[in-house]
């Protein structure tokens, strides 16, 4: 471990503050309205982040990125939080960091410069589509089918719960071009308005309300060939390494999260009086919350540690799922005591805990749920 850690450098603290400015000034603002409205003006800021160059942190110069490294993506996370709004945090990352790295690592010069490029530059928004309705942790299960014709892809299938789905203009998305199972999967660059493309419903979901989580159907839907996006039959490979970024900053988010709502909670803890003192000062919860301080530290030294390993161009797999399992399950309950403490305040909308505690509901089912953590941390870690 470096002399310094975690390695902020000044630079990385400039970044930090102009993220915090935008964050503050254009997301927190509207952290109840658009969670109640169902959806948020997704293209309009979108353009207003890349002009600010937050789109595209780590991505290839060539493709209009900054080539910067992941300790500016962990600033860009911790402070893209402060929105006090999981849907628009969620639809942001999806955009830059779940659905698009994968591109930035693989892609030919020609899909960067069709999709990449114009994602960085706020002119398209992304999404990504691996699970289905009959398919989730089992990603070598999908049905999607993508079959050559000519020069071009078939697809047909169904897709679910895709985040910005309703809105994207490409969708990183996952198909069967091959015989079942692990090695029969491609990812392919799916434009949306390709004729036989759908939206169904927009699911009614506990949480990360303000952004969509949708269905999706394709109906004998024809690309062309060159927008097969690494191996064919690689796929379920290109899922797994893109996987690895998507639960680092799910944890990050999560931990970013706790933080917050734990500070949140320690001033309403000294503003609120019961039986003639500041709740805080009660030792049941001063010493829960020296309790939660201290695991929510040591959850984000794990994510740090993440970050470095990612950094460093190790494989990242067994520190990110440990990261992703420990910060969402913690999550859960630092929202049930934070929104405890607050007692019946906690309970309504006023007070942002109550939109959290939905928020952080889909920490241990998104992107990987916590049981699948533990299954690749046993294999990972040579239990079996
Ligand atoms: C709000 C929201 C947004 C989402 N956004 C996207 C998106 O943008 N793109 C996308 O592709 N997907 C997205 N997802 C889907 C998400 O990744 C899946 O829900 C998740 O991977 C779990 O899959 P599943 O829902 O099919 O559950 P299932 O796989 O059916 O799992 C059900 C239960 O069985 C358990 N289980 C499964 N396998 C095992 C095992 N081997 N051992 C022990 N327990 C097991 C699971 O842990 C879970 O508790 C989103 C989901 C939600 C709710």
């Amino acid at each position: 471990m470096p002399a310094s850690f975690p390695p902020w450098t000044e630079e990385h603290e400039l970044f930090r503050k102009s993220v915090r400015k935008f964050t503050h000034e254009r997301l927190t603002p509207h952290k109840q309205s658009w969670d109640k409205a169902g959806e948020w003006p997704a293209r309009e800021v979108f353009k207003e982040m890349a002009d600010l160059g937050l789109l595209g942190i780590r991505f290839g110069e060539a493709s209009g990125g900054l080539g910067l490294d992941w300790w500016y993506t962990t600033a860009f996370v911790e402070e893209l939080t402060q929105a006090r709004n999981g849907g628009v945090v969620m639809s942001i990352l999806v955009n830059t960091d779940m659905a698009t790295p994968i591109i930035d690592e693989i892609g030919t010069p020609e899909q960067k410069e069709e999709f990449l490029a114009p994602v960085i530059a706020g002119e398209k928004i992304a999404a990504l589509g691996v699970t289905e309705p009959g398919c989730g942790s089992d990603v070598a299960a999908i049905r999607t089918t993508a079959r050559k014709d000519g020069g071009d892809y078939v697809i047909n299938g169904a897709k679910t719960y895709i985040t910005n789905g309703s809105f994207a203009d490409f969708i990183t998305l996952a198909v069967r071009t091959g015989d079942e199972g692990h090695f029969g999967i491609s990812l392919v660059l799916f434009p949306t308005d390709t004729p036989g493309f759908s939206v169904g419903r927009k699911l009614d979901k506990l949480g990360t309300r303000s952004v969509d989580s949708s269905e999706l159907h394709f109906d004998n839907c024809r690309i062309p060939q060159r927008y097969l996006l690494g191996q064919e039959n690689g796929g379920f490979i290109h899922i797994m390494t893109n996987f690895q970024g998507e639960r680092l900053v799910a944890a990050l988010m999560a931990n970013a999260g706790m933080e917050m709502q734990i500070q949140d909670a320690l001033e309403y803890g000294r503003q609120r009086e019961a039986f003639g003192r500041p709740i805080l000062k009660f030792q049941v919860w001063r010493h829960k919350f020296a309790d939660l301080l201290t695991r929510a530290l040591a959850c984000k030294m794990l994510g740090y540690h993440a970050v470095d390993t990612i950094n460093h161009g190790g494989d990242p797999t067994l520190q990110v799922s440990m990261a992703k399992l420990l910060a969402a399950d913690l999550a859960q309950q630092v929202a049930y005591d934070c929104l405890q403490f607050h007692g019946g305040y906690g309970f309504v909308e006023e007070y942002d805990i109550a939109r959290a505690y939905r928020d952080v509901r889909l920490l241990t089912i998104g992107g990987g749920t916590s049981e699948v953590m533990k299954e690749i941390i046993a294999k990972w870690s040579g239990i079996g």
